[in-house]
């Protein structure tokens, strides 16, 4: 079944006609001919007119000697008559009359011509004719559009210009990317309905329409993209966010328009829109107001989406790096409702790109891949790609027939060098002070009692973090007790702990925690009514104000000395959440030393990497009453 569906699309199957078709070319041609004869024609016709044009003056010498037998005036302007000649046949002339002359028609009185008057009548050859290059100017812009249309894209203005990606000779799968293991699962179901939709009608089965794939640049985002339409064998749609923004208003909305239809029309297929983000952004936010155009063409994608059934087989990927930018319409369900996370690649990762992009290269004995993904720590796959090319420029210039280590070393330190510029390349001791960070939140979920269990703990960086440690929570509780709170407040404050600890000072790396922590505190006081020293109320009410974006601005409804028991409290909660924290991790100081060292290792550990490592038994009692 796929086969014959291969032959429908293959790459020679007519593009929606973009160009105008030859046919057109050829009438538009004719046309231009048959007007530019009928114009000269008119013109020819015109100049010819039988009757002579003669000076005024040598008018009134031919009505001084009698010759002129019969005058007509029009408008008053100009004279047209027959003069009689020599052997008494009449010969036309005409004359325009230069000034206001009085005597003229006592002249001709007494010179017993016939007179007769006359308004000018328009003949409609002659209104044509003045219209001639009116028609002529239009009728050349014309063909001056339609020519760029065919021509140049700059002046297709509604068009997409999605380009349809063709297949290259060997089709890009999830083989072809590395790692990206979660990605990969979520996109399957993507693959599963578009090569059979019917399967999940059937089951009245909802597939998400818009799935977000969140990643930092490099990461893979489009060539994940790319894989899924291969898995499915299905075409691909490829538009970035910043071809839909052009300073014509309405342009952008109507590129949405057409994209949508093209995927109408070649279902089933895939939709992908690359940075997202510069046409997504929240609408009206910041001073100022917001972008007409953008708008305009946001709307109009929202409502695409809106008017979009699953069961057309069209699938819309998105990328972006920032998905906390984005207009909250656009994540609502029914559109792109579920996210996927592409990953910054740990080591193991690393590695697999490596040898994914070493496949084409000769590649000598001396190359240790394992031994270059670990030097390469903080890089993307895209960052990995081109230091493999690096690798093999560095060969080609020293004339080698094969790649060797020492050209991955000069490539790593020439795209190195690049990449701290524009992304996160961690040093060497950099990344030690990650580890310990992250190995302090992560050792605390083992020795507190109300925390959730530790999902996994990495020092591969994620936005802005540069590590991570992730709980895992029990059961989807959507009201927390004093204790799990605390708990939390705790583990919060484990990476300022640990670099306490073990560097005597803390990083910069910190303020999201103590953001968070601070936040955290001042809820359990204000709102949650959690502090024994203050009385259970809310203080302070939250308003969200309409010009400064999504800022959360405190009204504060207290006395001062209300606001200095309100600190007071949150100081104490925090202290003793920190006192813990420092606590426990300088007891437990060498299972800290020793997480440590094995996240420098290997990048990411799960839960279960950490109680084998560790020798840990957890100490997990459910849910109890406060201990703060
Ligand atoms: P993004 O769209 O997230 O910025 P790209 O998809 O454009 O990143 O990736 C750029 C290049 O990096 C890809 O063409 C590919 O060669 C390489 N690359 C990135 N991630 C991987 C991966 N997981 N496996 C193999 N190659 C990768
Ligand atoms: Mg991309
Ligand atoms: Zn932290």
């Amino acid at each position: 079944m796929f086969d014959d569906k291969k032959d429908n699309q293959s790459p020679q199957r007519p593009e929606p006609p973009q160009n105008i078709p030859p046919k057109a070319n050829k009438a538009a041609l004719a046309v231009f001919l048959s007007l530019t004869v009928l114009f000269g024609a008119l013109f020819l016709f015109n100049d010819g007119s039988k009757s002579k044009s003669i000076p005024y003056s040598a008018f009134l010498s031919y009505l001084d000697l009698g010759e002129v037998d019969s005058v007509q005036i029009v408008d008053q302007k100009e004279i047209e008559g027959s003069l009689k000649s020599a052997d008494g046949s009449m010969v036309p002339f005409k004359t325009s009359i230069p000034y206001v002359d009085l005597d003229l028609l006592a002249k001709l009185k007494a010179k017993d011509v016939k007179v007769s008057g006359a308004v000018a009548g328009a003949s409609p050859l002659q209104i044509l004719f003045e219209l001639a290059p009116w028609f002529f100017g239009f009728f050349l812009i014309w063909v001056m559009m339609r020519q760029m249309q065919g021509n140049n894209k700059a002046f297709s203005f509604g068009k997409s210009k999605a380009k349809r990606y063709v297949e290259p000779k060997k089709k890009i799968t999830f083989e072809d990317v590395a790692g990206q293991k979660e990605a990969k699962y979520e996109l399957l179901e993507v693959v599963d309905y578009l090569k059979n939709p019917q399967k999940f009608s059937k089951m009245g089965a909802k597939i998400p329409k818009g799935v977000l794939l969140v990643g930092m640049p490099g990461t893979g985002k489009t060539l994940i993209a790319k894989a899924t339409a291969g898995e499915a064998n299905v075409p691909f749609f490829h538009m970035s966010g910043s071809d839909f923004v052009e300073m014509f208003v309405g342009v952008g909305a109507s590129r949405v328009r057409d994209l949508f239809d093209q995927g109408r029309k070649n279902a089933p297929c895939i939709l992908f829109i690359d940075e997202l983000d510069a046409v997504g952004r929240t609408r009206g936010a910041g001073y100022g107001g917001g972008h007409d155009e953008r708008e305009q063409t946001l709307n109009q994608m929202l409502v695409e989406m809106d008017g979009f059934d699953t069961k057309d087989g069209v699938i819309i990927l998105a990328a972006t790096n920032r998905p906390d930018v984005l207009d909250p319409a656009l994540l609502r369900p029914g559109r792109f409702d579920r996210q996927v996370l592409v990953a910054m690649p740990d080591v193991q990762e690393r590695e697999a790109i490596l040898k994914i992009h070493m496949a084409g290269i000769p590649i000598a004995d001396s190359v240790d891949t394992q031994k270059v993904a670990k030097a390469t720590p903080g890089t993307s796959g895209a960052d990995l790609a081109n230091l493999v090319n690096e690798a093999a420029l560095f060969a080609i210039r020293k004339n080698k027939s094969m790649v060797e280590m020492e050209d991955f070393e000069d490539a790593r330190d020439k795209v190195l060098m690049g990449v701290a510029r524009t992304s996160l390349i961690i040093a060497e001791d950099e990344k030690k002070a990650t580890a310990f960070h992250e190995a302090g939140h992560a050792l605390l979920h083992y020795f507190l009692p109300n925390a959730d269990p530790l999902h996994k703990v990495t020092i591969v960086p994620r936005g802005r973090a540069l590590g991570l440690a992730l709980s895992l929570p029990e059961n989807d509780s959507y009201s927390k007790s004093r204790g799990w709170l605390f708990d939390r407040l705790v583990i919060t404050y484990g990476g300022y702990a640990a670099e306490k600890i073990v560097y005597g000072q803390t990083t910069t790396g910190t303020a999201q925690d103590l953001r968070q922590a601070t936040d955290m505190a001042r809820r359990m006081v204000c709102e949650w009514g959690m502090a024994d020293t203050i009385d259970p109320m809310a203080y302070g009410q939250e308003e969200e104000p309409i010009f400064l974006g999504k800022e959360i601005a405190r009204h504060k409804d207290y006395s001062e000395d209300t606001a200095k028991k309100i600190d007071d409290a949150m100081k104490s909660i925090l202290g003793k959440a920190l006192g813990s924290a420092m606590e426990i991790l300088a007891r437990e100081r060498s299972k800290l030393d020793t997480l440590a060292e094995a996240l420098i290792q290997r990048e990411t550990l799960e839960d279960a990497d950490v109680k084998t490592l560790l020798g840990i038994i957890p100490l997990h009692v459910p849910a109890q009453a406060a201990r703060a």
